[in-house]
C-alpha cells in the first residue's frame, strides 16, 4: 500500500472543487461533480470516483463541456420533469430535477425526468437511492459512447449503458444495484489496462474480432454485453429511453463528437414510482422485507448494495486511500504543490 496515500472524504472533495474550479467550472458546478465523486470514494467505488477527475478536467479545458452551465428545468407533461443540462456535467442537471421528480411522483404515483445535453461519467446510483430515501422506487439509464458490441457483432455500437435500481427499507440505506450493461464496466477495463492486469474471458474482442483478455486490445476493438443477447437487449431498451424517449443522442452519435477524455455528451432517462399510490393498501415496505429476509436466509447471498453500504462506515473511520500517481496529477490539474 506505500503508493496509496489516506485522504478524509472532506479532502477528497475539497480537492475535486479546487481540480474543476481551477479549470473553470463554476463552484455549483464543481460543487455537484465533487459531492458525486466523494460518494464514489466514500462507497469505494474507485472506477467512479477520483479516477474521472482528469476526465472531468480535459473537457473543460477542451471547451467540450460547459462548465458554467445552468441547468433550465421544465415541465412537458404532467408526469414529466425535464432539466436541459445546457452541455454542462450531469450532476448538477440530476439535483436539479431529482427533486421536482419525488415530488410528482408522490403526487401521481408514476413520474420520469429527463435530463438532456449533460455530460455524464458518473454512477447512477446516487440518483436511484435519493429517490428511495424519500419513499420513492427509482430506476436510472443512460447511455454512453460507442463501446460494446450488438449481440453476434464484432464493432462497438452500444455504450456500456448502465441501469440502476432502487428501492426503499425500513430505518436502513435502500436495496439499490446499479450495472452496466456491459460484461465488465469500462472505467474497470482502464483500470485493467493501466496496470498492465488482464481481463477474464468473455468481456471483450480485440480489433480482430477474436476473444481476447488483453484490456488494451478490448479497448481498441469492442466489449461485450454481460450474458450474451440478453445484456445487448437491456443496452438497447437504454439507448432507446435515454435516446428516443427523451429526444438525446445514442451512443453511436455521441461518438462522434470531441474525444477529449472526459464524459461524452447524452441524457439520462429516471422513472420514479410510489407504490403507496398504486390503490393496493398493503404495507409494500413490509412486503419488500419479507422478500429481503428469504433472500438472507440462503447462505452465500447478500444483496445489491450491500459492499458499498458497508464500505460507508469504513470510510467514515479511515478514511479513503488513493493512488499516489492518480493523486499527484490531479493535485497538478489542480495547480496545488504534487
Ligand atoms: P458491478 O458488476 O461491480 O456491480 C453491479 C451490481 O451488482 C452492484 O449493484 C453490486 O452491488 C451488485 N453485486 C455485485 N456482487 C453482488 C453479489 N454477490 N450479490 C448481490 N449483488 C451483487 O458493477 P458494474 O461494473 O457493472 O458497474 C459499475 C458502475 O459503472 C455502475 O455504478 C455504473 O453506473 C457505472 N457506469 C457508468 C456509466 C456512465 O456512462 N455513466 C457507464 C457504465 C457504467 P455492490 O455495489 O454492493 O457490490
Amino acid at each position: 500500500m506505500t503508493d496509496r496515500i489516506v485522504m478524509s472524504l472532506e479532502e477528497v472533495d475539497a480537492l475535486v472543487r479546487h481540480a474543476l474550479e481551477a479549470n473553470g467550472a463554476s463552484p455549483v458546478q464543481a460543487r455537484a461533480v465533487a459531492r458525486i465523486v466523494t460518494m464514489a470514494e466514500r462507497d469505494i467505488c474507485e472506477s467512479h470516483g477520483l479516477f474521472r477527475v482528469p476526465g472531468y478536467v480535459a473537457s473543460l479545458r477542451s471547451g467540450k463541456v460547459d462548465g458554467k452551465a445552468v441547468p433550465v428545468l421544465s415541465q412537458p407533461a404532467p408526469s414529466v420533469i425535464a432539466v436541459d443540462a445546457k452541455k454542462g456535467f450531469a450532476p448538477l442537471a440530476l439535483e436539479t430535477g431529482l427533486g421536482p421528480l419525488a415530488d410528482l411522483a408522490h403526487e401521481t404515483g408514476v413520474a420520469a425526468l429527463a435530463v438532456r445535453r449533460c455530460h455524464h461519467f458518473a454512477a447512477l446510483w446516487p440518483e436511484v437511492e435519493t429517490l428511495a430515501e424519500a419513499g420513492l422506487v427509482g430506476l436510472a439509464v443512460t447511455a454512453a459512447t460507442p463501446m460494446v458490441a450488438p449481440a453476434g457483432g464484432t464493432r462497438p455500437l452500444y455504450g456500456t449503458n448502465p441501469v440502476a435500481f432502487a428501492f426503499p427499507r425500513d430505518d436502513q440505506p435502500p436495496m439499490a444495484f446499479d450495472m452496466a450493461s456491459a460484461a465488465m464496466a469500462r472505467g474497470d477495463i482502464m483500470i485493467h489496462a493501466r496496470e498492465a492486469e488482464p481481463v477474464p474471458e468473455g468481456v471483450g474482442i480485440g480489433p480482430d474480432g477474436a476473444p481476447t483478455t488483453d484490456p488494451a486490445a478490448v479497448l481498441a476493438g469492442a466489449q461485450l454485453p454481460f450474458g450474451g443477447y440478453k445484456g445487448a437487449a437491456i443496452a438497447l431498451m437504454v439507448e432507446l429511453l435515454a435516446g428516443a424517449v427523451i429526444g438525446d443522442l445514442f451512443s453511436f452519435e455521441a461518438g462522434r463528437g470531441l474525444k477529449d477524455g472526459g464524459p461524452p455528451e447524452g441524457g439520462e432517462f429516471v422513472l420514479a414510482l410510489d407504490p403507496a399510490r398504486f390503490g393496493h393498501g398493503r404495507d409494500w415496505v413490509a412486503r419488500a422485507e419479507t422478500l429481503f429476509a428469504e433472500i438472507a436466509a440462503i447462505e452465500g447471498t447478500r444483496l445489491p448494495g450491500d459492499r458499498r453500504i458497508a464500505n460507508r462506515a469504513k470510510t467514515a473511520r479511515d478514511g479513503i486511500t488513493a493512488k499516489a500517481p492518480l493523486l499527484a496529477e490531479i493535485r497538478s490539474l489542480a495547480g496545488e504543490p504534487t
